[in-house]
């Protein structure tokens, strides 16, 4: 009888064990039924003299496959990592802080000081969107800061979601980037997917890595054929996707980043502009050439109030 008891708590304990992995309330009464069952067997079993233990459990992508000390297995079907990424999409403050269908969603005026990404735990993975030659890299580009990667493909080119994630953005944007995707990922990051020629995933929804978002394209270009123009975004500064994949390689580059600061300034930095003053040039003159305020100009140039004399050979920032 002892040895009852010991096999059926020693059953039960593993069976605990095994689904502290489990992240669900339907997971904890599959282990209340399993659990039930197993003690129910090992009854049979003691009535038998056939005692059986779970000695180990193999985790595969849908199931756990059970071992036991007899030398048998059996499956036992787990809750899919669809639902888990699901529940976690509903509650996390990544999905539910700034979550706009805009272009972009955060007000950050700077960049983080520094920020870790970790791209992969063991509910994660990567999937390179489109494996094809770089035509255009993250750098400055006829005077204004290319913010993405220009990845070649033709208009039936499958391209993929980077990582586990959600739908933020899905429809045509005026702005350039035609037909684009904008997905915000579980690492914190955001991936733009622009140019498509179709879209195959709603706003709003969630996919995992790998998921086909849309078809190759050249929406909203004029003068170029059909390519991805890939961005990667954190709290929507952009910065270099090859600090994150290899292209070429088709490889994540490590499974996890520190960015910092430099890593955003070259954008920042491209995109102000400066003016130096001339005679008889106004700060008015300057807002109508620039197609911008005088409040704006003075906003940007802390130094400068309405009443301050603008000499010639000043610097200002204009942009
Ligand atoms: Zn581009």
């Amino acid at each position: 009888m002892i040895n009852f008891f010991s096999y059926t708590y020693a059953s039960f304990v593993k069976i605990l064990l095994f689904n502290t992995h489990m992240k669900s309330n339907k997971s904890i009464l599959k282990l209340f039924c399993f659990s039930f069952c197993c003690c129910f067997s090992n009854f049979n079993s003691f009535s038998q003299n056939k005692l059986k233990l779970a000695v180990d459990t193999i985790t595969t992508s849908n199931d756990n496959i059970i071992l036991y000390d007899d030398k048998s297995w059996e499956y036992l079907p787990v809750v899919k990592r669809k639902n888990y990424l699901k529940a976690f999409a509903d509650t996390s403050s990544i999905f539910t802080k700034n979550w706009k269908n805009s272009t972009f969603a955060y007000k950050d005026k700077f960049p983080p000081d520094s920020v870790l990404i970790t791209y992969l735990d063991d509910q994660d993975k990567y999937v390179i969107p489109v494996i094809d030659r770089i035509n255009s890299g993250f750098k400055l580009r006829n005077g204004t800061f290319h913010k993405g990667l220009d990845i070649h493909l033709t208009r039936t080119t499958p391209v993929k979601a980077a990582f586990n994630g959600k739908v933020r953005y899905a429809r045509f944007n005026t702005g350039g980037y035609g037909n684009l995707v904008i997905i915000r990922h579980f690492n914190g990051l955001e991936t733009y997917y622009a140019h498509l020629s179709r879209l195959d995933v709603k706003e709003d929804q969630l996919v995992q890595a790998g998921k086909v978002i849309g078809l190759g394209g050249n929406t909203g270009v004029k003068w170029s054929g059909p390519h991805l123009h890939f961005e990667v975004r954190y709290h929507d500064f952009a910065f270099d996707p090859e600090k994150i994949f290899s292209i070429k390689d088709s490889v994540l580059l490590g499974d996890k980043i520190l960015l910092k600061k430099a890593d955003f300034h070259s954008v920042i930095a491209a995109s102000r502009k400066y003016h130096r003053i001339k005679s008889g040039e106004t700060l008015s003159y300057l807002a109508v050439r620039y197609n911008t305020t005088v409040s704006k100009i003075l906003k940007i140039n802390p130094k400068l109030n309405i009443n301050s004399i603008i000499g010639i050979g000043m610097k200002i920032r204009v942009r």
